[in-house]
């Protein structure tokens, strides 16, 4: 993970709002192609010059609501506010190619604090190879907020819809969930411990996946890449931001289908499996309602089971059905239960 720096505070009034942007992207380069102009004029212009088609899209983080800056770091934030909207472009099977950032920040934040932001948006933009090409920066009486759009291309008959999914499709999911959700429970409770003894070291060794997955998430621009490797187009694709039954009722409802998931396919890490234990908590609630795992949903025929079928990146979790059959959950039980949406949001609610 990114190492702490912080030691000397200069107002942000030291340098104006002019020269605030200038010191904090002077350093940023351009690597696309279809970059023309970048920050510095009244708006970025950019050269697509191809038949594909362009992605946009836009999220908000707001302090307090989304973020907490007392567990994460700036230089997390910046990055994760990235990978957060890339993750949207690569769910469209796009390829992202500029972001924009715009904050709104108050002054107890000294422009040290503003460089580390902008340090971990850098190393995002530098990783995944998306040009930082103009934004807004203004005051705010309150907390930070950050804004950041992303644009990408992809062929037309390449973007991958939420709406396209068809009875007897494979339901395919990257990677491994719930391990963002408890990794914020962790924090949240070394936060409460250090509230009482400020002395306390925390020991988060035996969770450090789940933290790394929840400070410093990765959008999954290899899991696009693996399936053009293995030649397999998803019929439909959505990323995971809220919790995998949430994805999948929306896939389902957009498609006009149903589905069954399996209980015993879906993945977890170990590490969930055993702080699900400590924690006292369902793992399978976890991985179903736990958020922010940033991982791809997506419908595969099946015919192009045995290209998924061993690969380690990839697990098949359920079918497509009929929508009059209903979204479900297949226990290992072989019980069938109704999949209901919840969020991390509703399930921080109910505690
Ligand atoms: P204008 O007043 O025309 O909106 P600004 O002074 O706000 O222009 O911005 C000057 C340039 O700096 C523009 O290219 C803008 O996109 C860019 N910019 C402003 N704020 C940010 C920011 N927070 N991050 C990146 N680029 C920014
Ligand atoms: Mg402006």
């Amino acid at each position: 993970m990114f190492e702490n720096k912080d030691t000397s505070r200069t107002s942000i009034s030291t340098l104006g709002e002019f020269g605030l942007i200038d010191h904090l992207t002077k350093h940023f380069k351009i690597a696309q192609k279809s970059t023309v102009v970048g920050i510095g004029d009244d708006a970025a212009i950019l050269d697509f010059n191809t038949k594909k088609q362009v992605v946009v899209t836009t999220d908000l983080l707001v302090e307090g609501v989304h973020f907490d800056l007392s567990y994460m770091p700036l230089k997390h934030l910046g990055y994760k506010a990235v990978m957060v909207n890339l993750s949207d472009v690569y769910a469209m099977n796009a390829e992202a190619t500029q972001i924009t950032v715009s904050i709104a920040v108050s002054n107890r934040f000294p422009v040290e604090a503003l460089e580390e932001l902008y340090a971990g948006i850098q190393a995002a933009a530098v990783t995944y190879k998306v040009d930082v090409v103009g934004g807004d920066t203004t005051s705010s009486t309150s907390g930070l907020v950050i804004s950041i759009t992303a644009l990408g291309q992809v062929a037309a008959e390449k973007a991958t819809r939420r709406d396209t999914a068809n009875e007897g499709d494979l339901l395919v999911v990257s990677g491994d969930l719930g391990a963002a959700y408890l990794g914020l429970q962790v924090l949240e409770r070394e936060k409460q411990v250090f509230r009482v003894n400020p002395n306390s070291q925390p020991d988060l060794e035996k969770y450090t996946y789940l933290v790394e997955r929840q400070l410093k998430p990765e959008a999954r621009k290899d899991i696009t890449a693996l399936l053009a490797e293995l030649e397999v187009l998803p019929t439909s694709m959505i990323d995971v931001s809220d919790g995998l039954s949430s994805e999948v009722i929306h896939i389902c409802k957009k498609s006009n289908v149903g589905c069954n998931l399996y209980e015993d396919k879906l993945p977890l890490d170990p590490q969930v499996i055993n702080t699900c234990e400590e924690f006292n908590l369902d793992s399978t609630t976890i991985a179903l309602s736990g958020g922010e795992d940033y991982e791809l949903l997506f419908t595969i025929k099946q015919d192009d089971f045995l290209k998924v079928k061993a690969n380690p990146h990839l697990s098949v979790i359920g079918h497509i059905t009929k929508e009059s059959e209903g979204t479900h959950l297949i226990t290992r039980a072989n019980t069938k239960i109704p999949l209901i949406a919840r969020g991390w949001n509703a399930m921080e609610e109910k505690e």
